[in-house]
């Protein structure tokens, strides 16, 4: 079932090039370039491989990667070795191709000038970010993997809260949960987890570090954990003891602004228009210079992809969009709040995928 699914993607695919007049579509995945595309088309796991999409379609990898590719791919599998570029032409010139797609926005110029030098007659075509732009749109069983990757997020979340104590690093809170998600069942962290306490949560990227937590102060865990390939992206901020009263109004703020992001999604909708839902509410509390970055984003084979949920966003939400709602504030020097869940786009709304607690601001390990 899964082999069909990748031979669909790539009949998909093929068909929407149609527009661009190529004989055939090159995919390079060199040092993981296009790991997330590669896997999308064939399944293949590995950091390097080239798919040859034409009326016939190869798949090209080296020695140290042939046996994985003939259990993973289900196309026929050819081993380069040495030089690989003459031998990618060798195989499009036995196509009797002459204009060759490729994605603009991961093959270096580098590779791009190696491969028109070599291939003389041939005319090789940027053609834009056509496997990113099928990404976006997941099906049932996509959905039900990122699922899965929030399940697992938010019950690691859910086992460091109530371990959480004064006098721990941020980077040992990390590490904690690291170990714990990979002995759970994870691939891996789907990025560095973000753990930070008292002003570092002012950064809304800050990673987590060698500071010490402190009664009274909050904590953001930015954490998602990668499955199947699938990734989750979920914000949550809890206090550890009694936090100070503007922590909690602002709190309260951010939450209204996520919860009016989450009305605002549904197909039809622009990213713009629903990143303005949520600053709205905080531009009307006097505090837009402190919300600095974009809405959301989509979610998927990456942790970051389109769509896209901010003022600069030229997208349009559509049904299977899977997408993070995540308004923040953030005061440099004193704390931040930031409130992320992820959402799948339906007709009618947002369908949420995220349970974990959020309309309290969490106390953890009693008084201050
Ligand atoms: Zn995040
Ligand atoms: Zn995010």
């Amino acid at each position: 079932m899964r082999e069909k699914e990748f031979s669909l993607r790539r009949k998909r695919l093929w068909e929407n090039l149609r527009g661009k007049e190529v004989d055939a579509f090159l995919l390079l995945n060199v040092e993981g370039s296009e790991q997330p595309n590669i896997r999308y088309l064939t399944g293949f796991t590995g950091t390097f491989a080239i798919l040859i999409l034409s009326e016939e379609s190869f798949f090209l990898t080296d020695p140290r990667y042939t046996e994985q590719a003939q259990g993973q791919v289900d196309l026929p599998v050819l081993e380069v070795r040495g030089r690989w570029i003459p031998q990618v032409i060798a195989r499009l010139m036995d196509l009797g191709v002459k204009r060759v797609g490729i994605g603009s926005t991961r093959t270096t110029l580098h590779l791009f000038e190696e491969l028109r030098r070599a291939g003389e007659g041939m005319e090789f075509v940027p053609v834009g970010a056509p496997v990113e732009e099928m990404r976006r749109i997941k099906s049932e069983e996509e959905i039900q993997r990122i699922r899965q990757a929030v399940e697992l997020t938010e019950a690691g979340l859910h086992w460091i809260v109530s371990r959480l104590r004064p006098s721990k690093t941020e980077r040992e809170v990390a590490l904690a949960l690291e170990f714990w998600y990979r002995k759970e069942g994870a691939d891996d962290v789907a990025f560095d987890p973000i753990v930070a306490g008292g002003a570092r949560s002012a950064m809304p990227h800050h990673r987590a570090g060698d500071h010490r937590l402190r009664p009274g102060e909050i904590v953001l865990f930015d954490i998602g954990v990668r499955m199947d390939g699938y990734c989750a992206d979920i914000t949550r901020v809890v206090a550890l003891g009694d936090p100070d009263p503007e922590v909690r109004r602002i709190y309260k703020l951010v939450l209204a602004a996520n919860a009016a992001g989450i009305s605002a999604v549904r197909a039809g909708v622009s990213g713009r228009d629903a990143d303005t839902a949520a600053r709205r509410l905080l531009e009307a509390a006097g505090l837009a210079e402190h919300f600095g970055h974009g809405l959301g984003h989509g979610v998927g084979l990456e942790v970051h992809e389109g769509p896209r949920l901010s003022q600069t966003s030229e997208d349009l939400l559509v049904r299977g969009n899977v997408v993070t709602v995540e308004p923040g504030l953030y005061f440099p020097g004193k704390f931040g709040v930031r409130l992320e869940d992820l959402v799948v786009v339906e007709e009618e709304g947002a369908l949420i995928l995220s349970s974990f607690p959020k309309e309290e601001l969490w106390v953890v390990g009693g008084k201050r």
